[in-house]
């Protein structure tokens, strides 16, 4: 069959590598429109974020499109302001009603199902299958997306995985332009930005949790296939990027990624990549990385300095290294072969203070941690808390900057370690979680946002993502940016130059005041 149009319904995506709730775009769009035009530029793709799909009754219309692609999958869940990612229920009725097109599901809820939480899954892939899916792509979409336009439905395989990126390095060029669709284009917009999959540890079986060790030995995308990347995003208008995706961004051009697993940074090459970035991109306003693992600084106290002194010497400030602790009890890093102990964990805050924490031009630290906690894993006893608050208590008396503590819940992913061990969390232990939850967040979070931002602090360049009852939430671009409440009315992403905190006003936000 020629399909002639196509519709991508962006659902939005938030996996530990990789955040398509808006401002952000993924790689899904621009991999799949990339893939789609490589075959045949002729085709007309329209791309439509679900917030428009669900408001402005769009089920009509995607009626007349050939092709209905829907991108979904919150892994791990969060609190969003900037759009309200696709339910399982939406998708289930979705599906039944659009009866012209063919329709394809992608990203995490195609491969995993959705709304997994302790072992229960509240939507299957036989569900979403039942309700009308024609095809569930497990594998990478742009490889199911080129064969499908290429070669028809009977020869597309759901479930191609690529070996490199030398497609995605092409596609990527000629899909670039499918972000000028997307609803904060011109505004807030931010790109994702792949630079290599898997885990270095795979090789001793990784975090019991986490999926990237199940992809197998890490494979990279190279400096050129990156900033070539970026400078075609740049000349489609895109000004804000975060180097997201991948499971630690120190050990990107590592000669020991895939072969070791704890690879030793190479500042030479992260300068390489930094370089080239800000050579092409050059009036990008935001570059911004995600995940680093503590444990790469604890083990590299040297190369990963130098490697951080490149990420601050080439990012805009406000950055955030994204450190996935999940927990300091000694027991539960053991079971799950977790990255660090309390020890290490500490000495890698410190560093990244060290090369960090001064204020960049925009008001906020150039490069500070953020924390990531996971409650409920296996091995974990009403204890478990007591280590991971004295982690916190130390940070404040040594007074160590970070930025901002996540704390989740297990998600027992298909074929995970987890999934084989046995992790039953009793009243007790659910007690002892809330006790730390209103810790961080009554306690640690106040204390640390009043040394991070304190008041009288001037914070520029925010955009009003969302109003309500008299205020507003404004946020600069980049990774986890802080919410400042605003008293007052704005149009939805207009644009405040500056504002002057005013106090902090709960454990995530600070109320400010604009100033010309
Ligand atoms: S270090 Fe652990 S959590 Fe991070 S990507 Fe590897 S396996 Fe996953």
């Amino acid at each position: 069959m020629k399909y002639s149009k196509i519709l991508i319904i962006d659902g939005y995506n938030d996996e530990p590598g990789g955040l398509g709730v808006p401002p952000y775009i993924d790689i899904y769009p621009r991999y799949i429109a990339g893939a789609i035009w490589s075959v045949d530029k002729s085709i007309k793709i329209r791309y439509v974020a679900v917030d428009e799909f669900r408001y402005k009754q769009w089920i009509g219309k995607a009626n007349n499109y050939d092709v209905a692609i829907f991108i979904a999958g919150v892994v791990v869940p969060g609190k969003y302001i900037g759009g309200k990612p696709v339910t399982g229920e939406e998708l289930k009725l979705w599906a039944k009603m659009l009866g012209r097109p063919f329709k394809v599901l992608v990203g995490p809820a195609a491969r995993w199902g959705m709304g997994i939480e302790g072992g229960r899954k509240a939507y299957s892939r036989a569900t979403f299958k039942k309700a009308g899916f024609d095809v569930l792509v497990t594998g990478d979409p742009e490889i199911y997306f080129h064969d499908l336009i290429k070669y028809g439905e009977n020869y597309a395989s759901p479930y191609g995985i690529r070996n490199d990126y030398s497609n995605v390095n092409s596609f990527v060029k000629i899909g670039s332009r499918i972000i000028r669709q997307h609803p904060n284009y011109g505004r807030n917009l931010i790109v994702e930005i792949e630079t290599y999959r898997g885990c270095s540890r795979w090789v001793s079986g990784g975090c019991s949790y986490c999926v990237e060790p199940l992809k197998g030995k890490p494979i990279e995308r190279d400096i050129k296939g990156i900033v070539e990347e970026v400078l075609s995003l740049y000349k489609h208008g895109a000004r804000a990027f975060r180097l997201g995706r991948q499971a630690d961004f120190l050990v990107y051009g590592s000669e020991g990624l895939g072969v070791e697993e704890w690879p030793k940074p190479n500042p030479d090459r992260i300068e390489k990549l930094l370089y080239g970035i800000r050579a092409h991109a050059i009036n990008l306003k935001v570059l911004h990385i995600d995940n680093v693992n503590p444990g790469t600084i604890a083990r590299y106290p040297k190369e990963a300095r130098e490697a951080l002194k490149k990420i601050v010497r080439y990012h805009t400030p406000g950055d955030v290294a994204a450190f996935g602790i999940e927990s300091l009890d000694p027991k539960v890093i053991k079971i799950n072969n977790l990255k660090v102990g309390l020890e290490d964990a500490l000495r890698a805050v410190e560093i990244v203070n060290e090369v960090g924490r001064k204020i960049g031009y925009n008001g906020m630290p150039e490069l500070l941690p953020g924390i990531n906690f996971m409650l409920g894993l296996p091995g974990e006893t009403k204890e478990t808390n007591a280590y991971n608050i004295n982690f916190l208590k130390e940070l404040l008396h040594r007074k160590l900057l970070v930025r901002r503590i996540n704390i989740r819940k297990l998600l027992v992913i298909e074929n995970t370690r987890v999934s084989g061990m046995k992790h039953k969390i009793g009243k007790k232990e659910r007690m002892a979680s809330k006790k730390f939850i209103n810790f961080v967040r009554k306690e640690f979070e106040p204390k640390m946002l009043s040394m991070v931002v304190p008041r009288g602090t001037i914070i520029k360049d925010l955009w009003v993502e969302e109003c309500k009852l008299g205020f507003c939430y404004a946020r600069q671009v980049g990774s986890y940016p802080l919410i400042v409440l605003i008293r007052g009315e704005f149009p939805r992403l207009s644009y405040i130059s500056a504002i002057k905190v005013k106090r902090v006003h709960s454990s995530r936000s600070v109320e400010g005041i604009p100033i010309e």
